[in-house]
């Protein structure tokens, strides 16, 4: 039978944005599909080994206080065995604080710079306290050209995401590949129209929504992958009635005066 493990990362510290929403729908969807699923918490308890048995890794976000905590735990062995996973194309969605660990670093707010894991080339900053955070719907093209085209594969037309935003950090990439190109929203910094990035098969953003529910062609571009990465053999998941979702997404993006953008892309 196949089977799939998600590797759910601190869920307790690290579920302040309802992130936990792309755990159950990456769930979900998989048991429509006969597949069998379990959710593993990726927490302080946990061992090595833990990490080693996931097949799709799933990070929220959390505020500054709680990622300290986690990226005091997240050091040694841990650390090395989410960079081996990663590494080695286990698939992911990793949301605001989460990729913020996966970068050189976050500057939080207030206080010491935390080091991140350096797997992904970017840095990310708070301006401060004071600052203006970034919150809102946000809506990108999805760039990342090997993402782009599966996306692409699986609609029949570019791949447009939308998801909300709330972050004071600021991330600026290195020579990481990014997500996407903001089409409204403030994405990885405001500035330059960047959003999110993609490093072999890890999805970094900073879109809440929860994502995944409200994008469900990227959910089942993580099970599809992760099934092809752990059978070693293309697999097409049999489709399912998105209906209601993908006609709230028009809704929103007409709500949001960028409906006719967003349908010229097809
Ligand atoms: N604490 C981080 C920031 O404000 C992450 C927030 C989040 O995960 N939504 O940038």
């Amino acid at each position: 039978m196949t089977e799939l493990t998600i590797g759910w990362l601190y869920p307790t510290l690290m579920s302040t944005y309802g992130d936990r929403g792309n755990a159950i729908c990456l769930q979900q969807r998989a048991k429509w599909r006969g597949i069998k699923v379990q959710v593993l918490p990726l927490d302080l308890q946990s061992t090595i080994d833990d990490i080693h048995q996931v097949d799709i890794l799933v990070g929220g976000g959390a505020q500054d206080r709680q990622q300290e905590i986690v990226m005091r735990d997240l050091k040694g062995a841990k650390a090395e065995a989410l960079r081996q996973k990663i590494e080695a194309g286990t698939p992911g969605v990793f949301t605001c604080g989460a990729p913020q660990l996966l970068g050189h670093y976050y500057e939080p707010a207030l206080g010491q710079r935390i080091e991140g894991l350096g797997l992904l080339d970017f840095v990310s900053k708070h301006p401060g306290p004071d600052a203006r955070r970034c919150i809102g719907n946000v809506v990108f093209e999805v760039t990342a050209s090997r993402l782009a085209k599966d996306l692409q594969a699986m609609l029949g037309k570019v791949a447009v995401i939308i998801g909300f935003e709330n972050h004071g950090g600021r991330t600026y990439l290195g020579k990481v590949e990014p997500l996407g190109k903001v089409i409204s929203g403030y994405g990885n910094n405001g500035e330059d129209g960047t959003e999110g990035s993609f490093y072999r098969n890890a999805i970094a953003t900073y879109s809440h929504g929860p994502l995944l529910p409200k994008n469900p062609f990227v959910a089942d571009w993580l099970i599809q992958t992760a099934l092809a990465e752990k059978y070693q053999t293309p697999i097409s998941l049999q489709p399912l009635d998105d209906t209601l979702a993908m006609q709230a997404r028009e809704a929103m993006f007409k709500r949001l005066g960028v409906g006719e953008v967003v349908a010229g892309k097809r």
